[in-house]
């Protein structure tokens, strides 16, 4: 059994002990103490990184109350050498952990709700209630767990003996009846948990509750603690300040701004979809009826408004009629006609033009890679059959 440094102080970040065993394990070293302060995973908490004897580590797990890290390099049995914890990835991981005790426990005490599901990730944790709550409902836990922060209530941990166990009333996922490890968060939480956590609510700093969707006849939210919510706060003012820049209108105004924006954006589309339609009309009218083909350059209309042109100008020309858009590289194409068999001609506009596409023997549509003078020539004098 290797003693577990971590239950008894959540803070030590360096620590000396000696190397019990040292064995290749696949690419990497299994090395066991007599002591660590590296948490192994548990409780929804990832392990511990950091170094011991300057190697860092990679994975730390437990067996049987045996803890195992897992190295890079090998460490000399026998021998005694320094760990030192990655300190700023595990403060955040106990502001954050410590953060969902208490508002599951606000939860629990308020609506009898169970926490069913936890997820910690760096950046990101997720909780799952089995019951519903909403926006206010939310806000109002928000407010009352920051309340237990400032409050700075005591948070401690400890092994209770099976008798005391039997006595108190404790959150708990699993029914576990030995070695249970309980953490408290006075007046607040009262739960089973393996993981190192604050000893006072100060230090969880702030709760935010970011997201929240119903789940699986419950609800799951979404919330951060301490330096993670607010590098999170800082990141959503920084976007919020440039949408305010952008617009031109404080803050608390942007989304008023951004409906506005979206509806002009959405007149302009109709207001352009009729200039295009006046337009096609005119041009339309104004072609000219002609025994050879016909061809028209058009680089701002989309594929609809060729293959409307195409269908007015096939009617007036005895050979094709071609409308492309784009630029020189590639010229977007369609073209039509009534008299010759496009489709067994689309090879060799395609091979001619460097293009591709193809579709109806009386229309096709695709893409060509060459020039405009190219394109212009070509089709001005193509023949077939
Ligand atoms: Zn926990």
């Amino acid at each position: 059994m290797t003693e577990k440094l971590y239950d008894q102080d959540s803070h030590l970040r360096q620590f000396e002990a000696r190397v019990l065993r040292c064995e290749k394990a696949g690419g990497r070293w299994a090395v066991v103490l007599d002591r660590t302060a590296f948490f192994p995973e548990g409780g929804g908490q990832s392990a511990d990184t950091g170094t011991l004897g300057g190697v860092p580590v990679l994975d730390v797990s437990i067996r049987e109350g045996t803890v195992t890290h897992f190295l890079a390099s090998p460490l000399p049995e026998g021998e005694t050498v320094t760990g030192v914890l990655d300190w700023e990835k595990r403060f955040r991981r106990m502001q954050n952990h410590s953060g969902e005790h208490l508002l599951s426990g606000l939860v629990h005490r308020e609506y009898g709700y169970r926490n069913v599901g936890f997820h910690l990730a760096d950046g990101d944790v997720t909780v799952d209630f089995d019951g519903e709550l909403d926006r206010e409902q939310l806000d109002a836990l928000e407010t009352e767990a920051n309340r237990a922060i400032a409050e700075n209530v005591p948070v401690t941990c400890w092994y209770p003996s099976e008798e005391e166990l039997q006595r108190l009333e404790y959150r708990s996922k699993l029914e576990l009846t030995e070695n249970v490890r309980l953490v408290r968060i006075r007046g607040c939480d009262l739960c089973a948990c393996c993981a190192p956590h604050v000893s006072h609510t100060g230090e969880i700093g702030s709760l935010r509750i970011l997201d929240y969707m119903r789940h699986r006849g419950g609800v799951r939210l979404h919330l951060l603690c301490g330096l993670d919510a607010l590098e999170d706060a800082r990141m959503r003012y920084r976007a919020t300040l440039a949408i305010s820049g952008l617009l031109s209108v404080p803050q608390p105004e942007t989304p008023e701004a951004v409906r506005r924006v979206l509806k002009e954006l959405e007149e302009t589309k109709y207001a352009l979809a009729d200039a295009r339609r006046r337009y096609l009309r005119l041009r339309a009218e104004a072609i000219p009826e002609t025994e050879g083909n016909l061809c028209f350059f058009e680089p701002e209309l989309d594929a609809e408004s060729l293959r409307e042109l195409v269908n007015a100008g096939m009617e007036k020309a005895g050979g094709l009629c071609a409308a492309l858009s784009g630029a020189d590289g590639d010229w977007k194409y369609v073209v039509g006609s009534r008299s010759i068999d496009l489709r067994a001609a689309a090879k060799e506009l395609n091979s001619a033009l460097r293009g591709r596409g193809g579709g109806r023997p009386e229309m096709i549509q695709g893409s060509f890679a060459a020039g405009r003078a190219e394109i212009e020539a070509f089709l001005g004098s193509f023949r077939r059959g």
